[in-house]
């Protein structure tokens, strides 16, 4: 019926960024959903951001995604978290109103040139030679294609959990996808069986706020968006309670009746999401668990009941809930509940996310063992790329894990695996304060231009605010001032006064000393910075010798990541190797020795006897 350069199985916040980034880099392509009212649905938390995937959504931005523009249209309360820590760790979270969301992504998608979207059950991938050609619709359709990306969630033979109640479905209510599982099967894809779980929602005016204690938004709201400088205001608050004894005396009374302890549920859940009865159970020390109330939207009294997700029963969650201080009469509008579903294992999967064993197949999102919808927009950004990329016969864009979150989490996935739903942290990159929330354009916004997605006035801004922060850093840096100038403010300023003249960048490196706080003794040659500008200016100079030291780890790092290797090569000939190396090489044939070093199973005694090979070969010129 139709003929596309890409097709996209999937408009989750995964299959969205892909589809988005491919028809921005000119190709024609075709966007699937089994229902276009999921798109870029949140079937769980209605918040976008947080400690490390502040991060992503900032990168995904910086790349010239869409998250953060659509969350910039869309949130309704936004905080800084972290600010009492460093610059590495501060991360942005803002509260969605889900529906909003939703629509503008919809609108935006809409309104892509070279952007089709159908609803549509795919249930075959069209493969020949190894290499896919296309999809089939649950309506026969055939639609050609010369690259296609499964971004398919937690739909695939979706399979709900409540108590003893257990029903194929996907989230929400909406219908699974149990063809497509099938057929990918009969391809030869190893399927695994991952799980997650999402709490109750209920109504608002069923709650007692009384007995909560209120979370506001911040005064002064951080735009997500590079595109930004400023953005609406806080229109809601959040709510922090606690469970109590009772609660977890319920609920214990209840772990036979729960899909999780009763061994329905096959599938592995996320360690860092767990459920209320997990928590109960592997915390019961802890006298209490704090819940926060989060509100789904402004069009809507139904009220998010983050931290409390579950598989028990609707008449033990309704018991349980009544015991939380200020839910005592909640009513509940939807009940907890556990999903399981089908995804992929990622180490079979490139550092570009191919599919390893059908070319043009791409792969991004949940299906990919990851959990959580930065997670997922960033990988499908990733695989929108490298699809346009590979159909066009240019490199893969690889990024490393010394330039973004998105290359820890992609290097993650596809070189070390992972047994349960990965979600991104800040303890997870090493070069973390390189990787900050404020310089993710400075570290990918050019090389997104030079691949033809970033938009001319997206380089531009950045190039004005390299530049502005440039300029700004040197004239500080040349600024000198005396102690007669400058010891009255230190001293109100709660830090030592001077003996001598010293730069004014040398104050600002001082902890009681802010940008804002030095316009005290400066003059008018200083420049009006915006938000992003300030943020990386004073991070450049309070940081600079962190930062320097960071830069030459990565030195190091780079060695060997730069030691490139051959795809085709086979481990088994190396004299030394052990069999375990040898098997985990010749299946995830990493690109570098860098890769191959951070594969479980391959230790570093294999890495030298790998060095040692390729030293002998480059001398013998024979590589
Ligand atoms: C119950 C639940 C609880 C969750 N809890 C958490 C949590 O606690 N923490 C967290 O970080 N994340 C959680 N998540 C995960 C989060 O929702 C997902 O990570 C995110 O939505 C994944 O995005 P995605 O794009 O990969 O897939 P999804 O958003 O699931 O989108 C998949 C898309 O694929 C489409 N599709 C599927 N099969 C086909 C087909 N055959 N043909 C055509 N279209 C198809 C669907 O229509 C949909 O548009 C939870 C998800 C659910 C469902």
């Amino acid at each position: 019926m139709g003929e596309y350069d890409i097709i996209v199985v999937g408009a989750g916040h995964a299959g969205c960024e892909a589809a988005l980034a491919c028809a921005r880099m000119g190709k024609r392509t075709l966007l699937f959903s089994m229902n276009l009212e999921a798109i870029a649905m949140m079937p769980c938390n209605p918040s976008i951001g947080g400690t490390g995937k502040g991060h992503l959504v900032r990168e995904i931005d910086a790349l010239g995604g869409e998250m953060g523009k659509n969350i910039d249209k869309t949130f309704i309360q936004s905080k800084m978290l972290n600010t009492a820590k460093g610059p590495a760790v501060h991360s942005l979270r803002a509260q969605a109103d889900k529906n909003h969301y939703h629509l503008e992504m919809k609108k935006t998608i809409e309104h892509t040139d070279n952007l089709d979207m159908r609803q549509g059950e795919i249930v075959d991938l069209i493969v020949e030679n190894q290499k896919v050609v296309g999809v089939k619709t649950r309506t026969h359709t055939f639609y050609k294609a010369k690259a296609v990306i499964l971004a398919t969630g937690t739909f695939l033979r979706g399979k709900i959990f409540i108590g003893d109640s257990v029903f194929a479905s996907g989230p929400n209510g909406l219908a699974p996808s149990n063809a497509l599982a099938d057929n990918l099967r009969a391809h030869g894809m190893k399927l695994r069986r991952f799980k997650t779980g999402t709490p109750a929602r209920c109504l608002a005016q069923s709650l007692d706020y009384s007995k909560m204690e209120e979370q506001r938004g911040d005064e002064h709201i951080v735009p997500f968006s590079f595109m930004n400088d400023e953005v609406g205001t806080n229109q809601v608050s959040c709510w922090l309670t606690y469970t109590n004894e009772e609660t977890h005396k319920v609920i214990r009374a209840n772990f036979h009746r729960s899909a999780l302890f009763g061994g329905q549920i096959e599938g592995i859940g996320p360690r860092y999401c767990p459920s209320i009865e997990d928590k109960v159970n592997r915390f019961a020390d802890k006298e209490r668990h704090q819940l926060f109330i989060e509100p789904e939207g402004l069009d809507t009294d139904e009220m998010y009941i983050q931290g409390m997700s579950s598989s028990l029963p609707e008449d033990v969650q309704l018991a349980f809930y009544r015991t939380i201080a200020g839910l005592e009469n909640i009513r509940i509008v939807r009940p907890a509940y556990a999903i399981e579903y089908d995804c992929i294992d990622p180490l079979d999967l490139k550092l570009n996310l191919e599919y390893r064993y059908i070319e043009n197949l791409f792969c991004a999102g949940q299906f990919n063992g990851s959990s959580g919808y930065e997670e997922a927009a960033a990988q499908g950004l990733m695989a929108g790329i490298n699809a346009a990329l590979k159909i066009s016969g240019k490199n893969p864009l690889v990024l490393g894990r010394n330039e973004a979150y998105i290359g820890v989490l992609i290097d993650d996935l596809v070189t070390k695996g992972t047994n349960e739903p990965y979600r991104i942290m800040t303890s997870r990159a090493e070069y973390r304060l390189v990787l900050r929330q404020d310089n993710a354009d400075q570290r990918l916004t050019e090389i997104s231009y030079s691949i033809g997605l970033a938009t001319k006035e997206r380089f531009d801004r950045y190039l004005k605010k390299k530049e502005a922060v440039a300029q700004e850093v040197k004239r500080l840096t040349e600024k000198m001032v005396s102690p007669k100038e400058s010891n009255d403010f230190l001293i109100a300023h709660g830090t030592s006064p001077l003996q001598n003249k010293v730069s004014m960048a040398e104050l600002l490196r001082r902890p009681q000393i802010t940008y804002e706080a030095l316009k005290e003794i400066d003059d008018d040659s200083r420049p009006i910075l915006s938000y992003h500008e300030v943020t990386q200016l004073e991070v450049q100079i309070k940081y600079e010798g962190y930062i320097g030291k960071q830069m030459q780890q990565i030195e190091r790092f780079k060695k060997l990541e730069d030691k490139k290797l051959k795809q085709d090569f086979d481990y088994g000939q190396i004299e030394g190797l052990r069999i375990e190396a040898i098997q985990k090489l010749n299946q995830i044939k990493p690109a570098s020795v860098g890769q191959a070093s951070r594969i479980s199973g391959v230790s570093p005694a294999d890495i030298n006897v790998l060095l040692v090979h390729l030293e002998k070969q480059r001398r013998g010129g024979n590589r």
